[in-house]
Formats: C-alpha cells, structure tokens, sequence
C-alpha cells in the first residue's frame, strides 16, 4: 500500500483535510488504549485505491522555531511518504513560510500534488493561480470544511499510484516486525534474531521509502523483520520525536502479519507498552509478548506465573497472545521465536470450511440461548467466514440489533475452542439476512 502524507505550514487545514480523507472510520474494537484519539496516520481508500495517510502536522516538534518545524515535517514527508499534498490556503495567498516549504519539497523526486484549501465556494476559484509561482504545476482547489474538491485532488494522487509499480509481496514470506518502548530490547533481539547471517534488504515492495528489512530463513520458512524506527541510524532532528516513533511503528505493524510486543521485565509493564500494544489489536495482527531481558530477574517459581498475570491484567483485550519470556543477552529462548511466529501467522491467515463453522455455532447455540428483546429472539441462520488476516466471520441474523455484546464474546470464545486461533484476533460481523 502506498504512503501519502500532507504538509504544509501551520493552519493552512492539515488535519481538517486528514479527517476528511480517511472518514469517519469507526474502530471494530473499542478505544482500549487511546489509539484513535489524535490520530495521525490511518489507512483511506479512493476509487479502488487503498493508501495510508500521514498528517505531518500531528507531528509535533515542541520548542523549536517555526522553521525547524516545518523543516522537520517536510523531511517526514519526503522519507516515508510515497505521493505527498502540499496544502496552502487560498486566503492567506502564497505566504514565506509556503516558500519555504517549497523549497523542502523541491529535494525529493517523489510526485507532489499541490492543493489549495478553503476555496469554499466556486467564485473564489481565482484564488488558485498565484499558487502556480510555487512550481509545482496545477493547484487543486478543495475546501476542507465543505468538502469540496476532494475528488479531483484524489485522482491527482491515485494518478500517481499508477506509475509505481507496487511489487507483489511474496505470500510465502512471513512479516514481523519488533514493537517496545526504547530500551526494551528490540535491535538486540533482531541482532539475536538473525545471528550471524544478517540480510539486509533495502525495498519495501517497490515502493521508494527507506526502510531497511531484513530477511531470515529458518527450517525452509523465510521470514522478513520489518524495519521500525529504533533499528535505524539516528541524526534526523525529529528521530526522538514520539510522535514519529509512533508513526514508524505504526507503518511497521501495517506491513506486518504478526507483531511482537517487546516489554522489558526488569521494568515491567508501562503505560506506553498498553498504547503500543492497541495499535496492533486495532490493526487486527497476530500478537506475540516477548517479555525480554528475563535474565536480569531474581526467579522464583512464582515470577514467571506473576508476570503472566500482570499481563493478562493489562493487557485484556490481547487474551489470546501467547507469552514468551526470553534474554537477548543470553539468547535464552530466542531460537523459539520463530516457531511461534510461523504458528501465529498460520492461525492468522487460517481457514475454517462453512460446514464445519456453522456445526460450531449450531452448537454454541444449543448451548447458551441467543438473547431475546421484547419476546423477539435473536436468530442466527449461518455463518460464513468472509476474510483472512485476521479471520473474520459474518453471521447472518433475523434482527441484528438483538447481538449483545456479550453474545458475540461468547460465540468469539466459543470459535477459538474450537479452532484455537492462538495469537491471532477474530472479528465477528452481524449482519441481517436480505
Ligand atoms: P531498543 O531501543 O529496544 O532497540 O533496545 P536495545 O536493543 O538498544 O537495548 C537497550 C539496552 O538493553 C542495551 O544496553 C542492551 O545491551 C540491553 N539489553 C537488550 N536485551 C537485553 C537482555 O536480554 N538482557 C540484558 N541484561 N540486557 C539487554
């Protein structure tokens, strides 16, 4: 999937733009972890183009002077962004600091599409044309708060698609990537990782970004380690920023199949690992604890079981992610790794046959009644699964607004007893029968 992102000075409407461009998306799972609050990548879609969308202007670089700033954004950009909108905004006319953005942009070979904001109404089209003197060929006129010329500006954009050629990912390959506060542990489990022969391999899936993956094969599987932002050469000005680690980690997790939640045992679970952690679910990607650094602990019998626990506790809408306590250091259990990544993906990308499926759920039902409203009971007539990565089952109902949640956790239950599903989430779609 490409990367877009937008720039532009402060004000110019940089978030009203983002919000209108990837919609209002409503999480499958709630809020658990404040993922979506401040949202500043997401994936959109236009035509039948899927893309994520960066708003730079989310990534906030503190003290520093306006310039700095701006700077800091446009690199952003121009380093993880596939296509990049440069927005303006009409009304102020072509200011200095548009120049300077300008000016950032004039760096990259990567397409940009130029737009002007709050153009709100057909007569103030005239506006645009001074915006030409920006060099970056024909403005698009949008307004954010009326939705007005997004359209245009997204062929602009989608145009572009076109002439990357978006490599085919080999299916075969399973994608990991490392996810943990700093310091947990990450560089020096994928240095333990990979051993000896490290790979590096440069490309994303013919896309221009940066990133630095590498590649391990283990008994005959190939597995790729996706590059996140603390296994890269620091320097960059915004490098320590936490919005932009936020922002790798998340670009890391979507090109992911299973992502590894690295907490460190000498310090135990932070609030930060939670917000981490939610990415991931939200993202619906096969989880695997790796709770790193165990040879620092004084172990009884009951250390091991206690981190469980606080885990369990934490971490409650992870239940189904399996717990691995390993050592970087000592390379304790590290060789295990792997056979858990392959077991999750496999459960991730797993099939289940509609007979068999509907059997469960006949069952699940003779069980435990379907709830009732009113003297009108909820009917199930079948299932289905729909979609892979993760599993995602639709049940067709007579009345969908009799599913309570708490029926739908059980059947969730009552599907991973059956098939187990380790590791990976399952989605669950209501839907009446037409
Ligand atoms: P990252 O920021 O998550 O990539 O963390 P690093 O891999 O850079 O590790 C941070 C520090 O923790 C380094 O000083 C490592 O040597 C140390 N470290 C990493 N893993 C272990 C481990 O399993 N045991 C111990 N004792 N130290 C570790």
């Amino acid at each position: 999937k490409p990367t877009v992102a937008i720039v532009g000075r402060p004000n110019v409407g940089k978030s009203t733009i983002f919000n209108r461009i990837v919609g209002e998306r409503i999480s499958i799972v709630e809020d658990v972890s404040g993922v979506t609050r401040d949202r500043i990548y997401s994936p959109a879609d236009w035509l039948n183009y899927e893309f994520n969308l960066i708003d730079t202007g989310g990534i906030d670089i503190g003290d520093e002077p306006l310039l700095e700033q701006i700077r800091a954004q446009a690199e952003i950009a121009i380093d993880e962004a596939d296509v990049i909108i440069f927005l303006t905004n009409g009304r102020d006319g072509v200011t200095d600091a548009d120049e300077q953005v300008a000016r950032m942009l004039y760096k990259t070979k990567k397409p940009i599409v130029l737009a002007v904001n709050k153009v709100d109404n057909p007569e103030m089209k005239e506006m645009i044309y001074d915006f030409y003197s920006l060099g970056f060929g024909e403005p698009y006129p949008i307004s954010g708060s009326h939705g007005l010329g997004l359209g245009d500006l997204l062929d602009a954009v989608a145009e572009s698609f076109k002439e990357m050629d978006l490599e085919e990912e080999d299916e075969d390959t399973i994608r990991f990537c490392l996810i943990g506060r700093p310091n947990v542990g990450k560089s020096s489990l994928v240095n333990a990782l990979l051993g000896e022969d490290r790979v590096i391999v440069s490309d994303i899936a013919g896309t221009t970004t940066d990133a630095i993956d590498s590649v391990k094969e283990v008994d005959g599987q190939l597995f790729k380690i996706i590059d996140t932002a603390g296994m890269r050469k620091k320097g960059k000005v915004y490098e320590n920023m936490e919005k932009y680690s936020v922002l790798r980690a998340l670009k890391a997790i979507d090109r992911s199949d299973v992502v590894l939640i690295v907490l460190n045992a000498e310090e135990g679970i932070r609030e930060q690992d939670k917000r981490v952690a939610g990415y991931a679910e939200e993202a619906g990607k096969g989880v695997l604890f790796v709770v790193n650094k165990w040879d620092t602990l004084e172990k009884d019998d009951k250390t091991m079981n206690k981190f469980i626990d606080d885990i369990r506790d934490q971490f409650r809408f992870l239940d189904y992610a399996p717990i691995l306590f390993v050592s970087a250091k000592t390379k304790q259990r590290v060789h295990t790794l792997f056979s858990n990544i392959q077991m999750i993906s496999e459960n991730h990308a797993l099939r289940i046959q509609s007979s068999v499926l509907n059997e469960v759920i006949e069952d699940a039902v003779a069980r435990n009644p379907a709830p009732a409203d009113k003297g009108k009971r909820l009917r199930i007539y079948y299932a289905t699964q729909v979609a892979v990565k993760p599993p995602t089952f639709v049940v067709f109902v007579n009345e969908p607004s009799l599913m309570h949640f708490s029926y739908e956790r059980f059947l969730q239950n009552r599907l991973r007893e059956a098939f187990g599903f380790e590791g990976t989430p399952i989605r669950l779609i209501t839907r009446a029968r037409s």
